[in-house]
């Protein structure tokens, strides 16, 4: 009896392959195939129902209901059977549909007198396109077999679909799915805004052949795919680097997977079904990703992920198709990608106008990227990846973390004039590049820009900082795959040196751990890893790579002043210990017979709230301080930085916080110490002029801020601010975010 059914199946599914093959219009085509289904299922009804928008299902064709409902019967998302198969993605069988919950009776369909139904997704790799239905008379109950083969079906009708099948002049002007305009909201890593192409980090697989006409010939395809696809992983699971600490347990998911018999078996039934090799991968493919929307456990996603991963593994043997499909990078592109590492995106480099990510996080290596090249960068994207086909139009708005994929005329006409005056600022702003930012009260502030990369070091000049205040070195290690050698690291400092053209470059040692690891280096599982083993914790318990990074420093800076600041200090001792590393060096530098830096400064980063209560003795022996905010205001409102939820629930103009920075203040003055701010918020208008206020003159920020702060600031009057600021507390005022705003409103 399976056999019966199998080639049943088979001679439906080649039936449909010649009904694509044949000339002739999608509707045209789409009206053949609920004819064959019916009659293939033997029921009485097939409709094949199609997105019209993101949230409306249209009736596009079928047999047996009335033909005057087709284009005129439409269902919101979750509306009735079909709709909550398609929200769903998962199939309704009942015998008995009009006691089923959320049934909704369509009287201009004439279904009324239709008792079974059945409906399947039709999707593509977590596409949702539409819902294929077949209805009876009699009340029957369809066999787990017949589900099957109705998947199967639906398959194949979403391949057609992605092949263009169902496009014809009837169907102009409404578009299937991904054809429409989409708005996406993510959250925000990288301000600033870009107008571009779509270009997909890895492109979808395109899959010519749903329909295989030989089992056997299919399923040996299959075997052999599948048999490479284990020495890969195999052979990834040989590698040291590969497998260790987390990576191990990754790898051994993905070889579980990969010699799974059951997910081989399922996909060689599919075959017998009818459906070729490649389209069987995604119908698992498929069901995973519609699992993986709705599964809220992190393990569960994250092994549906890592299934999903050796699915696309498996089609791109299959079919050949590797990342280089050959298409040509647009103009402007806009890079989107599940996720990228921070190599592949310093790869592309300035090409890109922006970068949109399914995943990725604040504080990710990629945003650290981003944030160096000054590219607009969307995180959380959902969905993007699906939605989005290489060439699409796609605007990116990193000020407000949203993502306008194929957008209407008129959005876009309003993000270009936003576009355009920014650009209209930006011009302002450089016509001020070679002033100071004093304000009207004569104070001075000094604007200092953070980089990371040689890519950043136009800025300076171009942006009128007047130094660097925070060179983050992470970026030069994250980018390789191996620890990089000390000449190659003096090499590349003293370039940072010679193109700041003699304006100082406080740079921090390296800041690894937490967030950051080095792929090369085994990752410690720890439970917290940003209050964990990072930073200078990590350079004095493992004083290789510390001692390597002061003499690349040291050698780079012959003849010149070198700053050097020591990231994430917690209390005294650890800096007189990193301070003596750094003496250590430079003697033995000297012994050496190496030329030294002309002058040597050496600082710390507060970013503990515990180091403002450091001895004042600690104040006195650093050359200079700077509150890296990022950091410090995480452990004051012990708020994850990186966690969504928690992030902005606490703001840094809560006077609690105010008065942490005014305690730090207090005691870097006492100890006549020059402090700074070099966390994101020394870049935010309203924050940069209260802590101006509150007595820093020294901020460190991205580039493109300065312009913007030092307009504001030459603007005010920091001293009446200040006074603002001090009646506000006066008055119990427990946040100064709505004092500061409404005083620069009226200046
Ligand atoms: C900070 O913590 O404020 C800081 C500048 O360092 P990072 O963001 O690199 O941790
Ligand atoms: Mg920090």
């Amino acid at each position: 009896m399976p056999e019966r059914k199998d080639s049943d199946s088979r001679k439906l599914l080649l039936r449909l392959r010649e009904i694509l093959a044949a000339p002739g219009g999608g509707q045209d085509r789409l009206d053949q195939i609920t004819h064959h289904i019916a009659d293939s299922m033997r029921t009485e009804v097939c409709s094949i129902y199609l997105f019209r928008d993101a949230e409306t299902l249209e009736l596009w064709a079928t047999e047996g209901l009335k033909p005057e409902s087709v284009h005129k019967t439409r269902l919101r998302l979750g509306e009735g059977l079909v709709g909550r198969v398609a929200r769903s993605g998962r199939h309704v069988n009942t015998a008995d549909a009009p006691s089923e919950p959320g049934f909704r009776y369509m009287p201009e369909t004439g279904e009324e007198v239709y008792s079974s139904f059945l409906g399947v997704p039709v999707q593509r790799v977590g596409e949702k396109l539409g819902v294929l239905v077949v209805q009876s008379r009699d009340a029957r109950q369809f066999s787990d077999d017949e589900v099957y083969g109705l998947e199967v079906v639906a398959m194949v009708l979403a391949e057609m679909a992605e092949l263009g099948a169902f496009q014809s002049a009837q169907l102009d002007g409404t578009p299937l799915q991904h054809r429409f305009p989409t708005m996406i909201r993510g959250g925000t890593a990288q301000e600033g805004v870009a107008e571009g192409r779509v270009w997909l980090h890895e492109p979808r697989v395109v899959v010519t052949n749903p329909v295989g006409e030989d089992p056997q010939k299919e399923k040996a395809r299959l075997t052999e795919a599948v048999a490479m696809l284990r020495m890969k992983v195999d052979s990834m699971l040989a590698d040291p680097e590969m497998n260790s600490g987390d990576g191990a347990e990754v790898m051994e998911t993905y070889r579980m997977f990969a010699h799974s018999r059951s997910w081989l078996r399922r996909m060689e039934e599919a075959i017998d079904r009818g459906l070729s090799a490649e389209a069987a991968v995604e119908k698992e493919q498929s069901q995973a990703r519609a699992r993986l929307e709705s599964a809220s456990d992190h393990y569960l996603r994250d092994r549906l992920h890592d299934l999903d991963d050796l699915a696309n593994r498996l089609l791109r043997i299959l079919t050949g198709q590797g990342k280089d499909t050959g298409a040509e990078m647009p103009e402007d592109p806009i890079l989107v990608a599940r996720n990228i590492g921070p190599a592949e995106l310093l790869d592309y480099g300035r090409k890109l106008r922006g970068v949109v990510l399914e995943e990725g996080s604040v504080g990710s290596h990629a945003t650290v990227v981003a944030r160096a090249l000054s590219i607009p960068l969307v995180i959380h994207a959902e969905r993007i990846t699906t939605e989005a086909l290489n060439g699409d139009s796609i605007l990116v708005d990193g000020d407000m973390g949203v993502v306008h994929l194929r957008p209407e005329d008129t959005v876009a006409k309003a993000f270009r004039d936003k576009m355009a005056m920014q650009a209209e600022a930006q011009k302002r702003y450089a016509g001020l590049r070679d002033l100071p930012a004093t304000a009207k009260c004569g104070t001075t502030i000094q604007l200092y820009m953070n980089a990371g990369l040689m890519a950043d070091l136009p800025s300076l000049q171009n942006s009128g900082a007047e130094g660097v205040g925070l060179f983050r070195t992470e970026l030069q290690f994250l980018a390789r795959t191996r620890v990089p050698r000390r000449g190659e690291l003096a090499g590349l400092y003293a370039k940072v040196l010679e193109n700041a053209q003699g304006k100082p470059v406080m740079f921090r040692t390296l800041d690894i751990g937490s967030d950051k690891v080095l792929p090369y280096m085994k990752p410690q599982d720890e439970p917290n890893p940003a209050m964990g083993w990072r930073a200078i914790r990590v350079g004095l318990d493992k004083r290789g790579v510390l001692r390597m990074q002061l003499q690349a420093l040291i050698r780079a800076s012959v003849g010149r002043p070198l700053y050097v600041m020591f990231p994430f200090v917690t209390e005294m001792g650890e800096y007189e210990e990193a301070h003596r590393l750094l003496m250590e060096q430079m003697a033995r530098e000297q012994r050496l017979g190496h030329e030294l830096p002309s002058d040597v400064r050496v600082g710390a980063m507060l970013e503990t709230p515990s180091l403002a209560f450091a001895p004042r003795k600690f104040f006195e022996m650093c050359d200079f301080i700077s509150v890296g905010g990022n950091d410090l205001k995480q452990f004051f409102f012990a708020a994850d930085r990186e966690n969504e939820r928690v992030r902005r629930r606490y703001d840094s103009l809560n006077t609690t916080f105010i008065a942490l920075l005014e305690q730090i203040l207090q005691r870097c003055h006492e100890a006549r110490v020059p402090v700074s701010f070099c966390g994101e918020d020394a870049g935010r208008p309203i924050e940069a002029v209260t802590f101006a206020a509150l007595g820093f003159r020294r901020l460190s920020m991205r580039p493109a801020s300065i312009g913007p702060i030092k307009h504001l600031i030459r603007r005010v009057d920091l001293s009446e601010l200040r006074r603002v600021i001090d009646d506000a507390r006066d008055l119990g005022e427990t946040n100064l975010r709505h004092t500061v705003t409404d005083w620069l409103a009226r200046q």
